[in-house]
């Protein structure tokens, strides 16, 4: 029997551990991704911590994933119906058995809050097989979205990207950016940066990045950031910044990318009368915000939007962006550290810590699988 190696997180705050797996045998429509690049973003931090409800530990993290398709049983077509063969390069729609016909699917169109949706390497458990890109070779069950990777796109840039850069499309979708725009950004983490990079190629004239350290910052501007703002000041400093850069009228658009309560209010005062405030960073619950409604929402006829997950069109159009933008968009930079699944838990504190933007992590990686 073939075998694969996997990191599995047990519990929250366990050691993760090297298991092995028998590989799976294909169904009609299956397939096997022999991976190159997963990930370790803020959401396997939160899976750690167990901030997020209803995770069937042990799990196999790392949800978006890219790597070579090493076996199909039958045939396996992409979205456009082109066939998608063995040895291709591929990525996948980590959200699958998205059911199609609850309230949520249909009526609502927001397949993102559909009950019977799961996500690999969040709501699949280790049980199951290998539905996490932690691990050498990822089972792709019958419907999930395979898409070939363009070849003008490395796996480093697609897994620098990542979710952060799906979640980014979402945003950007509902932020509704039009021509001439000031965009803030709160928050230069993975979802900030290519928020800051996508707001920029959609129209808006000004993208002002809020966030630290420094040299997340440097990036937030290579990334397409005109201004960025360190937090090192008080907001009402960070306020008095913005109105300055908008001739005193406040952001059309502001994106809280943060997953702070203060930053919410915070965000409320950075946006102008008639503005959009994009809610995509409270992951998880961090608490209260405070904030007055009289004088933030209602008088100031504010727009406030929340944004949860990403659907298969968000995902088609980080490929895109990636294709079109990526000699421009330094995406690859995000992804700051490559560790083997022998340093995972290394990966893990550097991502808790917020070192880097990303920590990636290279399965086959030569590495000392003894730890
Ligand atoms: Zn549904
Ligand atoms: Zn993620």
């Amino acid at each position: 029997m073939r075998t694969v190696l996997a990191a599995v997180m047990p519990k929250p705050y366990v050691p993760v551990e090297i298991r092995e797996f028998p590989e799976p045998d294909l169904p009609p429509g299956g397939a096997l991704l022999r991976t190159a690049l997963s990930e370790v973003c803020g959401t396997d931090v939160h899976l750690w911590h167990g901030r997020l409800s209803g995770v069937p530990y042990p799990i196999i993290p790392g949800h978006v994933t890219t790597g070579t398709l090493e076996a199909i049983r039958g045939s396996l077509q992409d979205v456009e119906g082109a066939p998608i063969r063995e040895g291709d390069r591929v990525v996948f729609f980590d959200v699958h058995r998205t059911c199609g016909r609850c309230l949520a699917c249909t009526a609502h169109r927001t397949p993102t809050r559909c009950p019977s949706r799961r996500v690999y390497g969040i709501t699949d458990s280790a049980a199951e097989g290998l539905f996490g890109g932690w691990a050498q070779k990822v089972y792709l069950e019958p419907g999930v979205i395979v898409a070939r990777l363009p070849d003008r796109v490395s796996f480093e840039a697609y897994i620098g990207g990542g979710c952060g850069l799906l979640t980014a499309v979402h945003i950007v979708e509902r932020s509704r950016i039009v021509l001439g725009d000031t965009v803030v950004v709160q928050g230069a983490g993975a979802v900030g940066l290519s928020t800051a990079a996508l707001a920029k190629r959609s129209g808006a004239a000004q993208v002002i990045v809020i966030g630290a350290p420094a040299d997340r910052l440097d990036l937030a501007r290579r990334m397409g950031a005109d201004t960025v703002i360190d937090l090192e000041g008080t907001a009402d400093d960070r306020l008095a910044r913005v109105l300055d850069l908008t001739a005193g009228i406040g952001a059309d658009v502001v994106v809280e990318a943060a997953g702070s309560a203060r930053a919410f209010e915070e965000g409320v005062r950075l946006a102008r009368n008639g503005g959009a405030y994009v809610i995509a960073g409270h992951y998880t619950n961090v608490g209260d915000s405070t904030i007055n409604a009289h004088e933030h929402i209602n008088r100031k006829h504010l727009d406030i939007r929340g944004c949860w997950g990403s659907e298969v069109g968000h995902f088609l159009r980080a490929l895109r962006a990636l294709e079109v933008y990526g000699d421009e968009v330094p995406w690859q930079a995000i992804g700051a550290r490559t560790y083997g699944l022998g340093q995972i838990n290394e990966a893990l504190d550097v991502a808790a810590s917020l070192a880097v933007p990303k920590a990636l992590v290279a399965p086959w990686r030569d590495s000392d699988l003894s730890e």
